[in-house]
């Protein structure tokens, strides 16, 4: 499986890192050894600026390329919560470079996921999702204000890239991003439930 990841989709975290508001779908993607199903988070050595990405996520259940928008739908079953890690130190160094951005995301790890529930549980023009960091709030989104919606992203990325069943899919985060330390406990929510919990290390 893959993990793709969509940047800058929602208009206040674009503001926030002083970046245009892209025309198309930005992504970039994860590789498999960067899932975390456990609790606990091992802060790497190699960054003195992790930063933490609330995203919703889609599951893939129907392999598919060039995918147009008005089938977009039927690829995907399931919506979960994850965090997209982002060394930021390390992706202003290679974004200043012009470099890819894998170091700075695609490290082990860098992708923790949550529980997932059937799509028709929700509205999917209306979630609500939020992460708390030792019990105070630093995120807020809801998918209305996604700059591309779930099923222009599926569109768009399966024109470059095959979609598998098993594929995740980060929808983007929204504004708030900011750094983690040791003892961190983060708390990721749906519509006020509770979907993900992880304890920085
Ligand atoms: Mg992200």
């Amino acid at each position: 499986m893959k993990i793709i990841c969509i940047g800058r989709n929602y208009a206040e975290h674009a503001k926030e890192m002083k970046a245009e508001l892209p025309s198309e779908p930005v992504f970039f993607m994860k590789p498999e050894t960067a899932l975390l199903k456990e609790t606990d988070f091992y802060l790497p050595d190699f960054t003195n600026d992790l930063h933490h990405e609330i995203e919703l996520v889609l599951k893939i259940c129907k392999a598919g390329k060039h995918i147009e928008e008005q089938f977009a739908h039927k690829y995907y079953d399931q919506i979960g919560l994850g965090i997209d890690f982002t060394a930021r130190d390390i992706q202003t160094e290679c974004k200043l470079k012009g470099l890819p951005w894998e170091k700075a995301k695609s490290f082990d790890n860098s992708a923790p996921i949550g529980k997932f529930e059937n799509k028709t549980k929700f509205i999917l023009n209306n979630i609500n999702f939020s992460l708390t960091i030792n019990g105070e709030q630093k995120q807020l989104g809801n998918s209305s204000d996604l700059i591309f919606s779930f099923d222009q992203i599926i569109s768009f990325v399966s024109k470059f890239v095959s979609l598998k069943v098993g594929d995740l899919i980060y929808t983007g985060t929204p504004s708030g991003v900011g750094p983690v330390k040791i003892g961190d406990k983060l708390e990721g929510f749906i519509n006020g439930v509770s979907y993900l919990t992880l304890s920085i290390k």
